[in-house]
């Protein structure tokens, strides 16, 4: 049986950033309280059907997202838990990571993590510089981090990762290179490093559409990219799948269930599951997750059943983006099939210099990462 993620949504900010296209919501402590009731109705609706299927069920890992996860009330995050708990034991997780934004490290906060079980924490830094948190609009405090990061070591935290977003407007190699220098002081194992994109439905996209805001140049995003690479593979990180680097033994086991294309089940409103070949959106609107909740249905959107070649090709787009590339022992495996034969075009791009294979592994050529979308084009 391959792994299996469990993915748990919490949909509410403290703020909303102007990039941001996730499903969340600013909300009043009632509404909170009120979606950890239904998550927890959801549990319990999951918990009866995996019992009816007598199918165990046995997460590999744990991962607590957002929104901003961290920001719920400690006395419902810890029902939460609870519950989970009573439902499967925490304890026997291979990593149980919870999204968490500076000002909410608390001692009490950490003292929760730990009593679950929590394995691994992934704070919501993004950046230190003034005039990025300006663009983005993130009410962060980070004045106390570096005692926070101090507190989390202390009550035995050895796995944090820090998101950093980069090539935004204003920010040229040099302030990133000062960025890079304040992450890399407070020692985190895993670095997840995204450049700012553009999406319709947020602030950043109308002030675009009002001249209000100018994307930076390509070549320049390209250095900085380039840049953070080269800093944080100098500083022992390994940068093992397009936007992601880690001290060895740190690379995240949930994500590298999605580029793995393996199962995870989503709990919660807006969030997303695969199994038994099928893709599906849990529903993205409170009122409507709580009514149909009530009447004993978990409600989705968006739901697929995928083809052998669907999957094979969601293989492809996922598999590259690790820079150790797929596995051809393990496609044969899984389909039953040759990669050669099944994307013959692999042949050229490999005679083109943009892929190669390596160890029975077929990857991108490093310096072709940043070409990735036309090589997969090519290709599938
Ligand atoms: S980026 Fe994170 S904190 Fe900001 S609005 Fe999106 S989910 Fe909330």
């Amino acid at each position: 049986m391959t792994d299996l993620g469990l993915y748990l949504h919490i949909p509410f900010c403290r703020a909303i950033c102007s990039y941001c296209d996730f499903y969340k919501m600013q909300a009043k402590t009632p509404r909170i309280r009120q979606y950890v009731d239904y998550i927890i109705k959801e549990i319990d609706l999951q918990e009866k059907r995996f019992l009816n299927a007598n199918e165990p069920f046995k997460p590999t890992t744990l991962y607590i997202g957002g929104g901003t996860p961290s920001f719920i009330p400690l006395s419902d995050f810890k029902r939460l838990l609870e519950r989970l708990n009573q439902w499967f034991s925490l304890e026997t997780l291979k990593e149980f990571t919870i999204e968490a934004n500076p000002e909410d490290l608390t001692s009490e906060f950490i003292d929760l993590c730990k009593h679950h079980h929590v394995s691994r924490l992934s704070i919501g830094v993004q950046s230190f510089n003034p005039l990025a948190h300006q663009v983005l609009k993130r009410k962060s405090v980070f004045s106390d981090l570096a005692k926070q990061i101090d507190m989390l070591k202390k009550a035995g935290f050895t796995n944090f990762n820090l998101d950093l977003m980069f090539g935004i407007p204003g920010m040229d190699l040099e302030s990133v290179k000062e960025d890079l220098e304040l992450f890399l002081s407070l020692e985190p194992t895993h670095m997840s490093c995204y450049s700012l994109i553009l999406e319709e439905r947020t602030l950043l996209y109308h002030q675009y559409l009002n001249d209000q805001f100018k994307p930076i140049d390509e070549d320049l995003e390209a250095n900085i990219y380039q840049l953070i690479k080269e800093t944080l593979t100098c500083h022992g990180f390994n940068h093992y799948e397009t936007s992601n680097f880690a001290r060895a033994g740190y690379e995240s086991l949930h994500n590298l269930i999605y580029w793995n294309n393996e199962r995870y089940l989503g709990i919660g409103a807006g969030s997303s599951s695969y199994l038994n070949d099928v893709r599906w959106k849990t529903v993205s609107n409170l009122d409507q997750y709580f009514a149909l909740l009530d009447q004993g249905i978990i409600g989705r959107e968006e739901e697929v059943k995928l083809s052998k070649p669907d999957q094979m090709k969601e293989e492809v787009m996922l598999g590259l983006r690790k820079t150790k590339g797929i596995s051809l022992e393990v496609f044969r495996s899984k389909y039953g099939e040759e990669f050669l034969r099944i994307f013959p075009q692999s042949k050229d791009l490999i005679e083109q210099g943009y892929l190669r294979i390596e160890n029975d592994y077929l990857m991108l050529n490093p310096e072709y990462h940043f070409l990735a979308n036309y090589v997969l084009r090519k290709l599938i």
